[in-house]
């Protein structure tokens, strides 16, 4: 690893505050003092039921430490989570290398409410995705040297399925069902150029209200796709006239992914059934996969199987390449989901050995 941060993950942990409905109930994670460090404290009774439900009792302590690149407990703000997870990024993406940010959780664990709350009446509560959008044209309109072509593209990512979030309506087809090509790239994805940050924060909520939402118990507009979002950044010097001539400046591109992943948790605890079930069968591919070349990468593996899943073989050449990846882990505080939250956890910190 090289002090840019790229080609490996960085990792950061986030915990939801508890919902109303989880107030007065008892916390399993605890953010240690500086931040990096995480305990989750497994409470017994949980561990009869684990060891009745068949599971092992050996080496299974009740408490378990974990470090990250970063924490943030249920009072950390919108901005704090920009500043340490988005912003670095996108300082990446502005200087023309490839720039990816995931977010990664079990369904009402607070993926959606950190990467794209739009703010709306309340901007402090505007996520991840709308900042770095704010962000970059607040950069745009400061930089005297240069100028810039901004070109927004949002897909879904559903069944292995993908659909272009940004096509017309009324047009049959198109736009739906997209090839992924050799270099990661949706073949015949709309990008829209965008000279405002109004312009871009539009296109986004347009995205955002085509995404296919489906009913589970667990939560009711929980996400079975994964949500895609890129943001290309063209950056050429601004010509200068040179005896007369204007001098073409070559351009760099540097392209960012934000990715908004379905829910991590297995598929018996939230209840699903028939067409449900069979999508999150679905969604296990993408997914599947994506845990696999996390561990592929950790495990400093020759093959890396990239080529198993659509989401895969768009992000191929974000992970473990000479890109930065930002992996903002959401999980929710309550003891109730203890150990959906542990494997979250030991997947994060997986990803930390990428
Ligand atoms: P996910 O996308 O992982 O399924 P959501 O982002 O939809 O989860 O969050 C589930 C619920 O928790 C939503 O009602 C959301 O508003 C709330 N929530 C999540 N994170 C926070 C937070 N940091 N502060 C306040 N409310 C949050
Ligand atoms: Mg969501």
């Amino acid at each position: 690893m090289d002090d840019s941060g790229r080609g490996r993950v960085n990792v950061f942990v986030r915990i939801r505050p508890p919902l109303p409905r989880e107030e007065g109930e008892p916390s399993c994670l605890t953010v240690d003092e500086g931040e990096t460090n995480i305990t989750l404290q497994m409470q017994d009774g949980d561990a009869v039921e684990r060891v009745l439900a068949g599971g092992s009792f050996q080496n299974s302590p009740l408490e378990k430490k974990f470090a990250f690149d970063g924490c943030f407990d249920g009072e950390s703000e919108q901005k704090e989570v920009f500043v340490a997870v988005g912003k670095p990024v996108l300082r990446d993406v502005i200087s023309g290398y490839n720039g990816c940010i995931l977010a990664y959780g079990q369904t009402g664990a607070g993926k959606t409410h950190s990467l794209l709350n739009a703010g709306g009446r309340s901007p402090q509560e505007a996520g991840l995705l709308p900042r770095t959008i704010a962000a970059l044209f607040v950069h745009i309109g400061s930089d005297t040297q240069n100028v810039y072509n901004v070109e927004v593209g949002t897909f879904q990512l559903y069944n292995e399925q993908v659909d272009d979030l940004l096509a017309e309506a009324g047009e049959g087809t198109r736009g739906r069902n997209l090839n992924v090509v050799n270099s990661g790239e949706v073949q015949g994805l709309t990008w829209l150029p965008c000279k405002t940050p109004e312009e871009l924060l539009q296109a986004f909520q347009r995205g955002r209200n085509n995404i296919v939402y489906a009913e589970t118990k667990m939560n009711k507009a929980s996400s079975r796709s994964h949500a895609v979002f890129q943001i290309k950044v063209i950056k050429r010097a601004r010509a200068t006239e040179n005896k007369g001539a204007a001098v073409k400046m070559k351009a760099t591109v540097g392209k960012l992914t934000v990715v908004d992943l379905a829910g991590s948790e297995r598929v018996k605890r939230s209840g699903v059934s028939g067409q449900q079930l069979k999508e999150a069968a679905n969604i296990n591919t993408s997914l599947l996969a994506f845990g696999n070349v996390v561990q592929a990468l950790a495990d400093k593996k020759k093959f890396i199987p990239f080529r198993d899943s659509k989401l895969t073989r768009i992000l191929q050449d974000s992970i473990g390449g000479n890109s930065k990846t930002s992996l903002l882990v959401c999980t929710s505080p309550a003891a109730e989901s203890c150990s959906e939250t542990s494997s979250t956890l030991e997947f994060a910190s997986r990803a930390m050995r990428v």
